[in-house]
């Protein structure tokens, strides 16, 4: 049958990145179906009910920025929170949230039934509506035909999905959920390049048969951090503690004896996994010299006795994973509640994408989230967000947005799969971002919200709150700016005690807060009145400290815009390039760009390398 009425967003998945994606686009005001398999899913965590960690939380946090839900869903679900490299740079911190998977899916589909412009369909889509090379709709696996201007695609680790548990095999989308065969046999069709890549989840315990005395108890940090801009500590529930266990050599000898009877390693499984989430055979093969590996032993949530024991992924048979798991101290008595399995599904290459997300071979069809050969709920969740908010300015007949490698990780991820493509599952680390001082999960309000707000993204609370906040930071550093501390007098005694050097001459609170043994906390006090909002305080006390670093940053990227017309010579010998790989080498005497722009668009091309050609060229004159 024909739907009678007509959309301008189809959203097909409702995971985190069809979630964010419908979201986006009904809060820019376009009409949007979100279709997914079944509404009791919306939101689902497939595999670890954590989010954020390192690189992952600044997506969070740009999410946020931009009005999306992960963030306040985080801090509506969180159940321990922690901030990882607390002691290292700002670049680098990140938060970490365990979240009860319940109330996280819960807040998940409140704010997708609680918002205008969004209707909600629970059936399969089997076909794509396709004519001139342009998607027209979408049509459900029993026939509901649903017409609209756009299409994201948004089906995880759906399509061909195909589960493994030791040498045995089963369909499905990930475990309970059915597998998208007819959507998939309907992509292999059109001209995209499709290949496999795998997943894995480790089998989960009952709390009851774990004995915890044992373990090393690891609480959250108090004061709790919270996920999103928005976020205040009474929207968490209870907070609990995660614990720690070891493998052991017995653990290791009882994977080594077994590993002919993993799917990965006879041969059953062809698609690559994660290499940085990988499965305990995995590690057993790269990091074989080492004696015993960390098992963090998680809550699932508050109102159940499942544990997800993170770090012992595993597609070995079930008996095999029972041994395992009771090798290990403190589990000597373990109940498996659900086996430990492998997926394996069909994923794109991004590069057949633009950087709005949108395929290059069939107009207004995008696609987002894991489909994209990425892994991670934060991966996801930001591209669906930038898909989500493309569509709906496409239906809307407006240009496509995305933000620079500058701007936001978000950029860094989109750029990085769309011109580099991807072999294995790609996750989000702070050191794929050449510009990590700018890109801190601290300011991403600070570089997207007003971006957020202009795309019709923010609404009005969340830009009314941010506003105080940008115009209390800019005032609480014009009057740390302002304020003097005199030598001699009581201010500069209380300095002179913390930092246990005399204090020479008069100085500015604001360059007081630039030494590394002073906080905020040490000399906002000492004339006038601190501000008592943390953010704040926060961030005047990072822009202080690394004002230097990022105005060098920022010179670097200025200098790099400047020099975007600068011609490369046609004769120009690659191979004399100090500095360069090998392979962008190959790359730029192939392609023999005409300029540093042309040049910085090549896959593989990066800001480095740009940087690197410019001083060559500066050399040669
Ligand atoms: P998903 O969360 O998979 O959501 C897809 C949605 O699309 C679902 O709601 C589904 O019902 C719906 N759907 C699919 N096909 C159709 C259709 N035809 N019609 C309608 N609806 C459809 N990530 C990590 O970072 N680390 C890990 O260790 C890790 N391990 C994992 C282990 C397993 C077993 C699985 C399954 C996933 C794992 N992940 C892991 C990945 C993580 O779950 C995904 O990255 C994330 O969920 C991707 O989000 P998504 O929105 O792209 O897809």
């Amino acid at each position: 049958m024909e739907y009678p009425d007509r959309f301008d967003v189809i959203v097909i998945g409702g995971g985190h990145a069809g979630t964010e994606a419908a979201l986006a686009s009904a809060r820019m005001g376009c009409q949007t179906l979100l279709l997914t398999h079944n509404i009791e899913t919306l939101g689902q965590m497939s595999c670890n009910p954590a989010i954020g960690g390192i690189g992952k939380s600044h997506l969070v946090k740009e999410i946020d920025a931009l009005g999306g839900a992960m963030g306040l869903a985080t801090d509506l679900g969180g159940i321990q929170f922690r901030v990882l490299n607390a002691r290292k740079g700002p670049a680098v911190r990140a938060t970490r949230a365990q979240a009860d998977r319940v109330r996280y899916k819960a807040a998940v589909r409140g704010m997708l039934e609680n918002q205008p412009n969004l209707t909600i369909f629970q059936q399969a889509a089997g076909d794509l509506l396709v004519e001139n090379d342009t998607v027209r709709g979408v049509v459900t696996e029993t026939g509901i035909r649903f017409h609209a201007e756009t299409v994201v695609l948004c089906t995880g680790t759906f399509l061909g999905g195909v589960i493994h548990i030791g040498l045995e095999q089963s369909r499905g989308g990930r475990a309970g959920d059915p597998p998208s065969n007819a959507l998939a046999q309907r992509l292999r069709a059109l001209p995209f390049r499709v290949d496999r890549l795998k997943t894995g989840t480790p089998p989960r315990l009952d709390a009851k048969s774990v004995d915890f005395s044992v373990l090393e108890e690891q609480p959250g940090d108090s004061p709790t951090p919270v996920m999103s801009y928005l976020g205040r500590r009474d929207m968490h529930p209870r907070q609990v503690s995660c614990h720690i266990a070891h493998t052991n050599e017995r653990t290791h000898e009882i994977i080594f004896a077994n590993l002919d009877r993993s799917p990965m390693y006879s041969g059953v499984i062809e698609g690559v996994g994660p290499r940085y989430c990988p499965s305990i055979e995995d590690k057993m093969h790269r990091f074989a010299d080492k004696a015993s590996h960390q098992i963090f032993i998680e809550p699932e949530g508050l109102d159940t006795h499942e544990l997800y024991p993170n770090g012992i992924s595993t597609s070995l048979p079930f008996d095999v994973q029972l041994q395992v798991v009771r090798s290990i101290q403190g589990l000597e008595n373990a109940h498996i509640t659900r086996p430990g399995y492998a997926i394996e599904y069909d994923f794109f290459d991004p590069r057949d994408l633009k950087h709005s997300l949108e395929t290059k071979f069939i107009h207004n069809l995008f696609f987002a989230g894991q489909i994209n050969g990425t892994t991670g709920y934060e991966e996801a969740g930001a591209q669906g967000l930038l898909a989500g908010l493309n569509a709906a300015r496409r239906a809307k007949g407006l240009e496509a947005w995305w933000p620079r490698r500058d701007e936001a990780y978000l950029g860094v991820l989109v750029d990085d799969l769309i011109t580099l493509g991807t072999k294995e599952p790609y996750r989000m680390f702070t050191s794929r971002a050449e510009y990590r001082l700018l890109l801190r999960e601290d300011n991403a309000d600070l570089r997207l919200t007003e971006a957020g707000r202009a795309l019709g993204l923010v609404d009005e609370s969340r830009w009314a709150a941010f506003s105080v906040k940008r115009e209390a930071i800019e005032r609480e550093s014009a009057r740390l700016k302002a304020s003097w501390v005199q030598p001699g007098s009581a201010a500069a005694a209380s300095i002179e005690e913390k930092t246990g050097k005399p204090l020479a001459r008069e100085y500015s609170l604001l360059d007081l807060l630039k030494r590394p043994e002073l906080g905020y906390g040490d000399v906002a006090h000492l004339t006038g009145e601190p501000v008592d909002d943390e953010a704040v305080a926060e961030q005047v006390q990072i822009q202080a400290k690394y004002q230097g670093y990022i105005d060098r940053q920022q010179d670097e990227i200025d200098k790099l815009k400047r020099h975007e017309a600068t011609p490369l010579p046609t004769d120009l010998d690659y191979t004399l390039v100090e500095g360069l790989s090998h392979e962008i080498r190959q790359k730029l005497a192939e392609a023999r760009p005409a300029t540093l722009a042309q040049a910085s668009r090549i896959s593989g091309v990066t800001p480095a390398a740009v940087s690197i050609l410019l001083i060559h060229l500066k050399k040669r004159r």
